[in-house]
Parts: C-alpha cells; sequence; structure tokens
C-alpha cells in the first residue's frame, strides 16, 4: 500500500527525519517504537500530511501523495486516531461518527446512521450513542473515535499513541478493539508504548532513533533478537 523513500522533514535546524525508508503491504500491522523526541509522531504527522516533508516521497498505492493536487480523498483513505481523541464535545457520540460521512463522503443521513451504529456496536459503544463525549471515560472516548474513523471505511489507519493517555484499567479495552482490527486484517501503523502489543499484535517493528528507522524487523524477531546497541537499550529500559 504504501512505499515511503528517503523521507526527510526538519523544523529549523532540527533534522527530526533522516532518510527514512520502509514499505508497508496490505494487512500488515506495524509498531512505531523508540524514544521520545526520536521522531515517531512526526513520521505518522506526515504520512498523514499534517506536516509537509522537505524531501522524499510517500508512494500510495503507486502515486507520490506529495504530488497530488487534492489531499481529502487521500485522508479518508488513510484515517488517524490521536492521542488526545479529537472528538466533537458539542456532538454525541452518534453525531461524532456520522458528520463525517455526510460531509465528506456524502452520504445520507440514514445510511451514514447506520454505517455509525455498526462501528459502534463493533467498539461496544452503541449503548452510549446519545450520550456527549464529557459523560465517557478516556477508553470509552478512544473507542468511539475508532468507531468514527472505521465508519470513513479507511485503507490504512494510523494510531499515535491511541493508549497513553488513558488510565492503566482502560488500556486494554482500546488494545483489544485495535486486536481484532489486525485479526480482521486493517492495515495498521500505530505509534505505541505498548511493548505487548507491539510484540503479540503487530508483525513488524520500526525501531526509530534520532529520526531515522534503526531497525524495520518481524517483531517477534525484534523482541527476541534486538540487532543494535540502541534497541538492546531501549528494551532495557521499557521491558
Ligand atoms: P514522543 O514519544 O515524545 O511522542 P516522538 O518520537 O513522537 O516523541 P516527535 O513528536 O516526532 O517525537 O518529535 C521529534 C522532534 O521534532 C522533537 O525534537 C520535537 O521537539 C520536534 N518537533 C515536533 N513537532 C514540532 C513542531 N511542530 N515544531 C517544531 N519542532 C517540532
Ligand atoms: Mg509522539
Amino acid at each position: 500500500i504504501f512505499e515511503i523513500e528517503n523521507l526527510e522533514k526538519s523544523f529549523g535546524s532540527n533534522e527530526v527525519l533522516r532518510d527514512i525508508n520502509f514499505k508497508v503491504e496490505k494487512g500488515e500491522v506495524l509498531s512505531i517504537i523508540g524514544s521520545s523526541g526520536s521522531g515517531k509522531s512526526t513520521l505518522l504527522r506526515c504520512i498523514n500530511l499534517l506536516e509537509e516533508p522537505d524531501g522524499g516521497k510517500i508512494k500510495y498505492h503507486g502515486e507520490n501523495i506529495l504530488d497530488y493536487i487534492s489531499i481529502n480523498n487521500y485522508r479518508t483513505k488513510v484515517g488517524m486516531v490521536f492521542q488526545s481523541f479529537n472528538l466533537f464535545n458539542n456532538k454525541t457520540v452518534l453525531e461524532n461518527c456520522v458528520v463525517g460521512q455526510v460531509k465528506v463522503l456524502k452520504k445520507s443521513r440514514e445510511e451514514a446512521v447506520r454505517v455509525a451504529d455498526e462501528f459502534l456496536k463493533k467498539v461496544g459503544m452503541y449503548p452510549f450513542r446519545d450520550a456527549k463525549p464529557a459523560s465517557l471515560s478516556g477508553g470509552q472516548k478512544q473507542r468511539v473515535a475508532i468507531a468514527r474513523s472505521l465508519a470513513m471505511n479507511p485503507e490504512v489507519l494510523l494510531f499515535d499513541e491511541p493508549t497513553s493517555a488513558l488510565d492503566p484499567e482502560m488500556v486494554n479495552e482500546v488494545l483489544n478493539v485495535m486486536r481484532s482490527l489486525a485479526e480482521e486484517g486493517l492495515t495498521m501503523l500505530v505509534v505505541t508504548h505498548e511493548m505487548g502489543f507491539a510484540r503479540d499484535v503487530s508483525n513488524r517493528v520500526l525501531f526509530m532513533d534520532k529520526g531515522v528507522i534503526a531497525e524495520d524487523e518481524d517483531s517477534k524477531e525484534f523482541f527476541a533478537n534486538p540487532k543494535t546497541k540502541r534497541a538492546k537499550e531501549f528494551l532495557s529500559m521499557v521491558l
């Protein structure tokens, strides 16, 4: 689905991403891990065009998206779930999942509600469809955010630390939803500090260090046998 070639991004004199190269096949689940400031969020934000890369290519089905004139169609195909949920707080759970379908995908309201209900059921949030986000726990909000993304029928979902803002007892309810999406074959790129997820759910790990991909490895192999000194140090700190 993706071929990232020689991607570069700087903020002023700070080279945040350097010579990033990797591919993503359909159905793969990639965990992107590494220490704070290594460029993980910037990489996801470049892929979603929330940041403009300084150089390189992001090929999606063979076409460099940096050459696209309209990015709206691309953004519906590549959804993003944020650490901070980014729900519309003045709208109900259901409306959060309907509005994008009607406005961006130009669906009828009836059809949008049908799809929204389907995905709210999938993440276990259908009973809360008429609630406002303020009345929900963090784990519930994040499950709504995932349902909202799924309702747009994306081909790929990007997650930036989806469980980092959650109380520990709510982490698993979100990880379980993500695990079931992985099992259904959704392509996912997940920036995460959850090493259990990285090892057991994702197929591949990108280990980032100071703006480069230091390792791109099968996840079981990465955890059993990290090759670089930096990855060994990182794992000894987080495991
Ligand atoms: P964390 O694990 O803490 O989320 P990260 O790996 O996601 O870290 P990034 O957020 O990608 O790291 O940041 C990488 C570097 O880019 C950091 O030095 C950060 O200060 C810098 N940076 C990120 N966004 C901006 C921005 N909008 N303007 C200036 N510098 C930025
Ligand atoms: Mg980050």
